[in-house]
């Protein structure tokens, strides 16, 4: 038999099958080590055929089969082609996202334990048998029994019982278990009235995709759990993803309660042994339930009969590597696979999605009331030109710090959200205007007061703190803009007696670096979280009562279509985090701009508003999603190398924009906003057209132009166009 082997070398050169002698029986989708070249490669049986083109002569054998059912079902690999044709990247690369990076370098491998259980009914002992006649004893009344608790206590007897066949010693699997001490959460609620004609809802629609609008805490994560056990009883599996990995524990404590061992937990910050051994519970079947982040979607489990999307507007769906995939795509092909239904989840739905749906390719189904009829937080607007004109050059408005003390005073907790970590934005010499910047990249450096060092947020490079200027000597620096630091100094300065916690990349390091933050938030041993977009997501703390938003415009300035929509969803989201317990909930929203439409829907909670005002000028200005943004960055460790890469791509798609030129909107290269990142310099094609059909050919000019010397890859509809 004839092997058809992709070889797991991510590199468009060897992006093709290679034949391979077999032995009969060999299944696609298993690992192999074949050799190449002169050395030997891992690589994955993509097809088994009966005959090659190539010589017998030229075949050469696959070197070992791994002795495991195939890593890769006929699922995944159907899927990996669609989306290696898709994104028009080589199929190692794409393979890769199906399997734990561990089990391909064979890094990690199970781990077994030995077991004692009696092997006999009675046995004689003798009296010098004492120990032996105990650890006989103990097996028949505890079962089974790890042969280490064992040895502890009867030391060689164990031997000796073993030999006399009175007792069996067995190796088995032993499974790491990631979040074995979290609690589980059990209430189970009678769903409401609004609940149950969603599920109704969900369930007589015969639309692939769902869209459940539900505005915060209307309790969605119910309806996602009852659909979760709907499939489980008819023998089918379900993928349910979340934004961020932060908000993982707080779903599987859930998900076990209800299923237990059925839930399994996916994402990049399990270590390498417990993604292991998940990812195996999946694919063996044991587990049914993947909860995960993005990465999640590749998930091995098999006959699925829902896929659930919450947060769905969140921007982390999009994969910033390669292959840069949609999340949503990837999940639609395998609800079309394996013909069930897709459900999108949000109390903000992107502006995309919330098109589709109105048009009726979606199914829309509404929660408009919060569990309980708990009202949604009333959002007070403090104007902080107002406040620096009555001389408050705090970064707290005199309202805000009002309804601080009266949360404090009460004994309930707040969350402060301001989305830059860090102390101060940038460092400048007051004299000469000097900006201290990162030497990798054409951006400034931020300054951390706990650490004593300036970072850069693009690379993470840091680099000591100045004592004077560089350029010219002075001593003034000043420290402008702020930053989740700054925050919390100024509040232990304001209440000393508070306890604060901060919750930004720096402070949510490790393993479960996240998930110990908000487990002591949420168990009273904070009065107040301080913290960057990543408090704003899904968090569920009934003691909750106010929440402050500092900023509300930061997100607002960025030249971006996206800028609106994108302040909406976080200040709805942000604001939903408060009053969601039995007390009433406030929000404090300090902007610049009070008059900002934007603001002025987000404060009403006037989705639909927010939406026909956005839509509208979407359409009036040509922007997606009437129209696709496409961008092919180009970057390079040198100028020259990079200018090259633009070059080669430029000219083809040029002729693409002028064999086109009814179907683009816009067409240029020039230099990406920022130069320089990690050293590498930039530079894009950026382009808007008023026709999909374009886009492969787009695709194909990079894949076509790929050089060792340049990277070049394409964007749709970025979010972040720095
Ligand atoms: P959302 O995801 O829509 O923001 P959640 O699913 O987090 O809302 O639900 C909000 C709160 O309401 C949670 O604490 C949840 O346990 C609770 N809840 C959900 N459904 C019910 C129900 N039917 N009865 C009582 N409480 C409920
Ligand atoms: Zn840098």
């Amino acid at each position: 038999m004839i092997a058809e082997v992709i070889v797991d070398i991510a590199h468009s050169e060897v992006d093709k099958i290679f034949d391979y002698l077999c032995d009969d029986g060999l299944q696609a989708g298993c690992r192999v080590t074949v050799p190449f070249g002169r050395t030997y490669v891992a690589g994955f049986v993509m097809r088994v055929k009966e005959s090659s083109s190539l010589s017998p002569s030229a075949l050469k054998r696959i070197a070992r089969v791994y002795d495991e059912p195939p890593a890769l079902n006929g699922e995944c690999l159907a899927l990996a082609e669609k989306i290696a044709a898709r994104y028009r990247v080589p199929m190692a690369l794409v393979l890769r996202l199906f399997l734990p990076s561990e089990m391909r370098a064979g890094k990690v491998s199970e781990i077994y334990r030995a077991f004692a259980a009696p092997a006999a009914a009675e046995a004689e002992f003798s009296s010098r048998a004492k120990v032996q006649r105990e650890l006989f004893e103990y097996l028949k009344e505890h079962g089974k029994t790890p042969c280490t608790v064992l040895r502890e206590r009867f030391s060689g007897a164990l031997t000796a019982l073993e030999k006399k066949g009175l007792i069996r010693i067995t190796r088995e699997r032993v499974q790491r278990s990631p979040y074995a001490d979290l609690q589980t959460e059990s209430d189970v609620h009678t769903l409401t009235e609004e609940q149950k004609n969603a599920l109704a809802a969900i369930a007589s629609s015969d639309k692939r995709v769902q869209l459940l609008h539900g505005v915060t805490g209307s309790g969605k994560t119910e309806i996602y759990l009852n659909l979760i056990a709907q499939n489980l009883r008819e023998g089918k599996s379900a993928v349910f993803l979340v934004p961020e990995i932060s908000l993982t524990p707080q779903m599987l404590s859930q998900l076990r309660a209800r299923f237990g061992g059925a839930a399994a937990i996916l994402h990049s910050g399990l270590s390498a042994g417990e993604r292991f051994d998940e990812w195996w519970r999946m694919r063996s079947g044991e587990a049914k339930i993947v909860v995960g982040a993005r990465s999640a979607v590749f998930s091995p489990l098999e006959n699925i009969g829902i896929i659930i999307i919450d947060e769905e507007h969140d921007g982390s769906y999009v994969s910033e590597t390669s292959p840069r995939y949609n999340t949503f795509d990837v999940a639609l092909l395998r609800a079309e696979y394996n013909d069930c239904k897709l459900l999108l989840g949000s109390a903000t739905p992107s502006v995309e999605t919330y098109m589709h749906a109105k048009a009726g390719e979606y199914n829309l189904i509404k929660l408009t009331k919060r569990i309980n009829r708990r009202p949604m937080p009333e959002i007070t607007v403090a104007d902080m030109r107002r406040e620096v004109r009555k001389g408050n050059n705090s970064f707290f408005s005199a309202a805000l710090r009002q309804e601080l003390e009266e949360t404090l005073a009460e004994k309930n907790q707040a969350i402060l959200f301001l989305n830059r970590r860090g102390y101060s934005r940038s460092v400048i010499c007051t004299e000469c205007g000097y900006v201290a910047k990162c030497e990798s990249c054409d951006v400034s450096l931020t300054y951390h007061h706990e650490e004593h060092c300036l970072k850069c947020h693009y690379c993470g490079a840091r680099y000591r703190m100045l004592t004077a200027c560089p350029e010219c000597g002075g001593k003034h620096l000043s420290y402008n803009g702020t930053g989740t630091e700054r925050v919390v100094e100024e509040l232990k300065k304001l209440y000393p007696a508070a306890r604060v916690l901060r919750m930004d990349n720096d402070t949510t390091g490790g393993k479960e670096g996240h998930f110990k933050i908000l487990q002591t938030f949420a168990g009273g041993g904070a009065d107040i979280l301080v913290g960057t977009q990543m408090i704003a997501k899904g968090h569920d703390f009934p003691s909750v009562t106010l929440v402050g938003i500092l900023d509300a415009d930061m997100s607002l300035h960025f030249s971006d279509y996206r800028s609106g929509e994108r302040t909406f969803q976080l200040i709805t989201q942000v604001a939903g985090r408060s009053g969601r317990g039995e007390e009433k909930g406030k929000v404090v929203l300090q902007t610049y701009d009070p008059e900002n439409v934007v603001l002025r829907f987000a404060v009403a909670y006037d989705y639909e508003g927010f939406y026909e005002n956005e839509i509208s000028m979407r359409r009036a200005t040509a922007f997606p999603p009437f129209t696709l943004i496409v961008r092919v960055l180009i970057s390079a460790e040198t100028d020259a190398d990079a200018l090259e890469g633009l070059k080669r791509v430029y000219f083809p798609l040029e002729k693409i924009y002028l064999e086109n030129t009814d179907k683009f909107l816009f067409f240029n290269k020039m230099h990406a906003p920022i130069k320089r990142i990690q050293g590498r310099h930039r530079y894009q094609v950026l382009m808007r057209l008023t026709d999909r059909s374009l886009l492969p050919l787009v695709y194909a000019v990079c894949a076509e132009n790929a050089d060792r010397r340049w990277l070049a890859y394409v964007e749709e509809n970025p979010a972040n166009l720095s």
